[in-house]
Order: structure tokens, then sequence, then C-alpha cells
């Protein structure tokens, strides 16, 4: 498990929401409270009979997503206590011993969901309209808020993200389609990647699946099907495909995928992936199976189109500053000083260079890279970057923290210097911004500790001596704030 992995289970990241999230989701894990579902708009279904819970009575919540009803449940008792295989749609054995697992699926009636009407005093679901996408200048502002500089990366993603749904509400009537903006965002770990796209999801309200590529494998060997990116956006949208297939999806790690060079056995985790990606990436209806991240005959399946869905890729590509460079020396005839000049410019601004050719041989196949047509690239994030993620988005670590102690009426104030002493630490890490939290969280704990002991306590000033183990934190007690320091 990466850092991001661990960022994710902590809910008070300052990331936007957990791995997968649609809008207007129920309160999280009111389900898990034992008394079933909480109304999410639909009705529970049985996996196997697909009666609603209505008609057939409580269902159960298994594992992997799956609902059972107690009939099917004794059933399949039966069923499976004896050689053989059952049909699971009549749930009665076939003399049979090997069934077509893709037949069972197709053949099942409507496996999605059942909707149920909506409550008097609900008002029925919207989707999505194309007057609810704001213009690029909007999404960019709202971004700003959240994610400090990036200013180009935000900036290439607020008009592809404008352009993608004027797309998605356009009609070809006059014969001009508008071609696919898929886009992928080069830039270091912790630069991020994650973080642009779900703080996007979030202010346009459309559900949301992020997805490793490194844990994606073609069909058939150990790892995840490419499909299960899309069964995460159908959880994510609450199992309502119309809103999934306005949905992004956010695959990250997309480098580790590139064609490995002197491979002499298949290559199922690299290029091979790459080929199963483009159909989806491209948009065609893919069966996906619902509630689950595999296809299993007990799982119930929905087709979702993708030709609507908004494709983010991400990565680190390390090896990609070489070769752009090595092409700027190469294509430069013009001689020494030109070199000179290229040598002298920052990893940044090389990589901003960046052409399809070089992403070619880095690995990626032609058709890959073409069905990512806007490339952004975003900035290392420097000792300055980094002591403005800790202060300056509207759900900065800093006022998270202060926001704690306001509620034992304690004002927390950190001096700059201490400031900038937790962002060299986090530079040391080169793992981005992720580190920030660690080790703020290192730091405060005494005084998250401590400080609620004292009720005569009203200010506290983290200094950098403090941090250094040079001394404590300037106290102020209640009522001398107003004194000269
Ligand atoms: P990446 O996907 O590029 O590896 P992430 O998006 O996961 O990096 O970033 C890790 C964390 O760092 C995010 O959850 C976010 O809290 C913080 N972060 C990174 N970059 C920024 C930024 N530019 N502005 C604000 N926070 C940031």
């Amino acid at each position: 498990m990466n850092e991001y992995d661990e960022n994710n289970k902590n809910p008070e990241e300052n990331g936007p929401g957990p791995e997968t999230e649609g809008p207007e989701k129920d309160t999280p894990g009111e389900e898990s409270k034992g008394n079933g579902p909480k109304d999410s708009g639909r009705e529970q279904v049985c996996s196997m009979c697909h009666r609603p819970e209505s008609r057939c009575g409580k269902i159960m919540r298994l594992p992997g997503g799956l609902n059972i009803c107690s009939d099917c449940m004794q059933k399949s008792f039966d069923v499976f206590n004896q050689p053989g295989g059952f049909d699971i749609n009549t749930m009665t054995r076939i003399p049979i011993a090997r069934i077509d697992l893709r037949q069972l699926n197709n053949n099942g009636p409507q496996r999605q969901g059942v909707k149920k009407k909506p409550a008097p005093d609900k008002k029925p679901e919207e989707q999505l309209k194309f007057s609810d996408v704001p213009r690029p200048h909007r999404i960019k502002a709202m971004l700003d808020e959240y994610v400090v500089g990036q200013e180009k990366a935000k900036k290439i993603l607020s008009v592809a993200v404008y352009n993608h749904y004027k797309r998605v509400f356009s009609d070809a009537k006059d014969g001009v389609e508008i071609e696919k903006s898929n886009v992928l965002l080069i830039g270091p770990t912790g630069s991020g990647k994650t973080y642009l796209v779900r703080t996007l999801a979030r202010l346009l309200k459309v559900p949301l699946a992020t997805a490793d590529a490194t844990s994606l494998t073609e069909a058939g060997y150990i790892g995840d099907d490419i499909e299960s990116v899309l069964s995460k956006l159908l959880m994510a949208a609450d199992n309502d495909v119309e809103k999934a297939e306005h949905g992004i999806v956010f695959i990250d790690e997309i480098d580790k995928i590139a064609k490995k060079q002197n491979m002499t056995s298949r290559d199922v985790s690299g290029e091979s992936v790459q080929q199963e990606l483009l159909k989806m990436l491209e948009g065609s209806r893919i069966e996906v199976p619902v509630g689950a991240t595999s296809k299993n005959p007990m799982v119930p399946t929905a087709m979702v189109d993708t030709k609507n869905i908004l494709f983010i890729c991400g990565g680190a590509f390390p090896e990609l500053e070489e070769i752009i460079r090595n092409r700027l020396k190469g294509s430069n005839s013009i001689g020494f000083a030109s070199e000179l000049g290229e040598a002298s410019k920052s990893a940044d601004q090389i990589l901003a260079q960046v052409t399809m050719d070089d992403l070619r041989k880095f690995g990626m196949i032609p058709e890959f890279i073409g069905r990512l047509p806007v490339v952004a690239t975003l900035e290392t994030l420097t000792v300055d970057y980094l002591v403005r993620i800790l202060k300056e988005p509207k759900n900065a670590i800093l006022r998270q923290y202060q926001k704690l102690m306001a509620m034992d009426e304690v004002a927390l104030e950190f001096e700059d210097d201490a400031l900038e002493l937790i962002a060299e630490k986090a530079m040391k890490k080169e793992t981005g911004a992720r580190a920030l939290r660690s080790i703020l969280e290192e730091y405060m704990l005494d005084i998250m500790y401590e400080i609620p002991r004292d009720n005569a306590i009203g200010r506290v000033i983290i200094t950098r001596d403090y941090l250094e183990g040079k001394g404590g934190p300037r106290i102020i007690l209640r009522g001398m704030e107003q004194l000269p320091e």
C-alpha cells in the first residue's frame, strides 16, 4: 500500500472525499448499522432472484456487495451441496458440469437495482444539465479555492472539462461531432493530480472513480479487470447508470503500464492493458458488474456506455524528462549555445514541452496516447508551495487544526519559519505534499493532548524553536491576549 492509499483512509485528509465519491450520498456508514440500508432512492434487490426486498422479505448483505434473500440462500445451500451446476435464473440444478458464466449473466432479467418511487417529500433526482456546468473561468476559480498553484494545469483542465460536457450535450445533426477530450496529467508524486480531479468532480457534482493502473491486468489474469473501474464509478453513482455515464474516471500511475522493453513473456499488465483500455477511453458499451468489482455468475451486470465518461489519466513519467532533453538536443542544430540554454532549464520547463512522440518513446502505444488528446503537466512542489498548501486552501491542514482548537476556545497560530521547517521536512521525503499531514500530526500530538488540560490557555503559538525541540510553544493565557508581548 502506498502513501496515497493511506491518505485515502484518513477522512480528514484535505482531499475532498474517499476513493469513490458521488454526489448526494446518504450518510456513510449508515448501511453498516444493521438497520438495513438507508433510503438511497433504490430498493435492495436479491442478486439471485432479482426480487425487491418488498417482495422477497429481508435481504442479507454478503461481502463483495452481494445481496441475497433467505429463499435463495436456502436454495443455494441445497444446490451447492450436490455435485454439478445450477441455473441461476430458475435456481434448479442442470445436468452439465461446465456452465458458460457469461451466458448466465446475459440471460438474466434486468439486473440493475430496482428504482423506488421517490418519496413524496423528496425531489426527483436531477440529472446533470449543460446549464449546471460552470464556464471555464468559474471552474478554475472554484479549483483555486482548494488547489494551490498549478495554474496551467487548472486552466487546461477547466477548458477540457467544459468542452467535454459541451460535447456530451451537443447533437451531431449538422455532421460535426466533437471528439472526446480525455486528459493526461503528468506530474511528480504528491503534486496534486488526484486531488485536482477529486476537487473537480466534487465541484461539478458528478460521480468519480479512481483506480490505479498497476492493479489492472489483462482480462483473465490475476488482478482487476478493466471493467472494475466502471463498477467503482457505478457504485459512486449509487448504481444509477445514467449518472455514471456523465461521471469522471481517474486512472493513476498510468506510466507504470508503459510497454516493457525487451519483454520475452506476455506483457499482461503493460502494453496489453493499454490495448484493453482503448475501447473504454474511446467510448463503447461495456458490461459492468454491479456492486462488485469482478464478474461472477452471482453478480448482476449493467451495460454502461463510456462515450460520455471523462477519462483522466495521471502519472509521474520519471524518465520522460530525459527523453525530452535528448530530443531537444538532437533537434537543435544551432549548436552549443542553445544546448546550454536547454540544459539550464528546470525539469518543469522541460516537461512542459512534452510531445506525443516523447510519450511513445516512453512506452505508451500511439493509439493510447491518441485517446488522451489533452495533456497538462504539473509543477514540482517547492518549499514555498508546500507552506502555501499548509495554510491557503479552503480546507487547509492548518485551518483544520485551528478549528479543532477553537472548539476548546483556544486560538492556534504558527510562525512562518515553523511552517517552513515542516515544508523542508516534507521536501526531504520526496512525496510532494503528501508528507505534510503526517509530519504536522507528529508535532501536534503533544499540543492537542496538553492544551485542553488547562482552561486558562487562550492562545498557542507554534514556533520553529518548539519544533526543533529547543523550547516550548508560546502560550498566552486568557484575558492576556491584548497585552503587549
Ligand atoms: P498525486 O496524485 O499527484 O500523487 P495527490 O493529489 O494524491 O498527489 O496529493 C496528495 C495530497 O497533497 C492531496 O491530498 C492534497 O491534500 C495535497 N496537495 C497536493 N498538491 C496540492 C496543491 N497543489 N494544493 C493543495 N493541496 C495539494
